[in-house]
């Protein structure tokens, strides 16, 4: 028999490395109802049964929270319905979180959404990634993105939006290895690297993802 929900997204997180509080929980499900709610009015995304939001985009958004450093000020690039950076803003309350998105009826969402999650820790703004750069003080310590393009593609879109120190996360399927490789080449150009390749599965579903994590030289 399937895990209730709740107890899915509890063990999925523990197994993940995180350990959400009762209230994050509480409000991650509350967010779950919120966008399958939305979802029939506006396309906000093609996974509607409630066990496949909590996997495929509550747990995967969790999957880069090991990543990311106390306090860290982060940048989510195209983050459509709010993934990661509406779970990534509850399961981290420190996390400075900065939610982007060129579609505005996303961003309407995002907004409703973290109006009613008393979430006090993200902005969301509906802006092409093109034009953010220098308007966000000395930048980002993390630019990350989801199912969002190219590695190259984001990549050059983050670079300009990145502090010093800072580093470009990518959200990625079973191929991130393959492309990281790929543009192995464009990054050195640029004066950056891969400095890590992350793989691993997801809760319950076992499907294949992979992080990639690039720095500057
Ligand atoms: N990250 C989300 C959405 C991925 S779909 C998830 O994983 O579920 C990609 C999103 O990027 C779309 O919502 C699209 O509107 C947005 N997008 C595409 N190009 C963009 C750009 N240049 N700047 C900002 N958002 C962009």
């Amino acid at each position: 028999m399937s895990l209730p929900l709740r107890e899915l997204l509890e063990s999925g997180a523990r197994e993940l490395g995180v350990t959400l509080s009762p209230s994050s929980v509480d409000r991650m499900l509350l967010f779950m109802m919120e966008l399958r709610k939305w979802n029939r009015k506006i396309n906000l995304t093609a996974i509607s049964t409630e066990r496949g939001i909590v996997i495929k985009h509550l747990l995967d958004s969790l999957t880069v929270v090991p990543h990311l450093s106390q306090g860290a000020r982060c940048l989510d690039l195209g983050s459509g319905g709010g993934f990661p950076a509406i779970p990534l803003a509850l399961a981290r309350p420190d996390l400075k979180l900065t939610s982007v998105d060129a579609t505005l009826k996303k961003i309407h969402f995002q907004r409703h959404a973290a109006r009613l999650l008393g979430l006090t820790n993200l902005e969301a703004l509906h802006a092409r990634g093109e034009a953010l750069a220098g308007s966000h003080g000395n930048g980002f310590d993390v630019v990350l993105s989801r199912a969002f393009s190219s590695l190259p593609e984001f990549v050059s879109l983050a670079r300009p939006l990145l502090a010093l120190g800072g580093v470009i996360i990518a959200m990625k399927g079973k191929s991130g290895g393959d492309e990281a490789l790929e543009a192995a080449p464009f990054f050195e150009e640029r004066g950056l690297v891969v400095s890590e390749v992350v793989r691993f599965r997801l809760p319950a579903s076992g499907d294949e993802r992979s992080l990639v994590v690039i720095r500057t030289v």
